[in-house]
């Protein structure tokens, strides 16, 4: 009886466990900062591919299985950036919360307006995405629909707490679209800038901000590029006098390095998601940073 009493006072005197975070299995950084974003301290936030990782190819590592085995959300980009990597993962972590079709699979490609969905598709193409270019997240009006459909899935997912998403959601929103209207502003002068990438990682950012593709350093996408093919692309830009090169922080190629050389043209790194430069450490500093890197080149042209 008195072991009983002991037993009870003592039960009383544990705290209660606080109602476990959600854990969230994010495919890249930018929808990991999102995630973060959005779901503060209810959340437990992982990253598969770090920012210096090209996330078209990493190794479906035991950890990352084990990671996805206790996801209760997956938000990865989709649209086939993920193909080499995220299949295996699904498969091996056979975790039914986040499969297709559950509200614990968020693939952001599907809710924003693809861009570049080819009529026909074949290995000739390269490396090539069928389902559009996936590099969605270097416009930052596909970062506000997203999380959107990212706070709608919190509140399904962990409804203790709906009101919490709600005005996380509804905070971050007012300050992203502010950010918004300010970076566009900044970024007027940048409207015609000629530019040349490596890998059409930028197509989102350029329509946003009126930029100009010329071409890119790649012949097709993941296939490196010839002498001949780098000649014809100098002949190509040879009209653009005022050409920025635009890569990306984990594509340092020789291509870059030769473009530059015969065109003079600078050469900017872009961080294609959070944490692709020292500066960029979250969303909002992100695209700060991208504005200032293109504004820079943009000045030291004109000199
Ligand atoms: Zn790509």
């Amino acid at each position: 009886m008195k072991y009983r009493y002991v037993l009870l006072v003592f039960s009383l005197l544990i705290p209660l466990p606080l109602q476990a975070a959600l854990k969230i299995f994010a495919c890249e950084p930018d929808w990991a900062a999102l995630a973060q974003e959005l779901g503060g301290e209810h959340v437990d936030v992982t990253s598969a591919t770090q920012a210096m990782q090209d996330p078209h190819y990493i190794q479906a590592r035991p950890s990352l299985i084990a990671r996805v085995r206790k996801a209760d959300l997956l938000i990865c980009t989709g649209a086939g950036l993920e193909a080499g990597w995220l299949p295996v993962l699904l498969r091996k972590g056979n975790n039914p919360r986040i499969l297709d079709g559950q509200a614990g699979y968020l693939m952001a490609s599907e809710h924003v307006m693809m861009k570049e969905i080819p009529v026909s598709v074949d290995r000739s193409m390269g490396d090539v995405h069928a389902e559009g270019n996936p590099h969605i997240q270097t416009d930052p009006r596909n970062i506000a629909r997203v999380a959107g459909v990212l706070a709608d899935r919190l509140k399904v997912l962990d409804s203790a707490n709906r009101e919490q998403y709600q005005r996380r959601y509804e905070d971050f929103s007012l300050r992203w679209n502010t950010a918004i209207n300010d970076w566009q502003q900044k970024g007027a002068s940048l409207k015609g800038m000629p530019v040349v990438v490596y890998h059409r990682s930028w197509v989102y950012l350029q329509d946003w901000l009126g930029l100009k593709e010329i071409t890119s350093l790649e012949p097709k996408p993941g296939v490196p590029p010839s002498s001949r093919y780098l000649a014809e692309v100098l002949n190509r830009t040879q009209e653009y006098p005022d050409l920025v090169v635009i890569h990306s922080q984990y594509q340092e190629s020789k291509a870059i390095q030769w473009f530059s050389g015969k065109t003079a043209a600078p050469v900017v790194m872009l961080p294609s998601t959070v944490g692709g430069t020292a500066e960029a450490k979250d969303l909002f500093s992100w695209y700060e940073d991208i504005l200032k890197r293109l504004l820079n080149a943009q000045r030291s042209d004109n000199d």
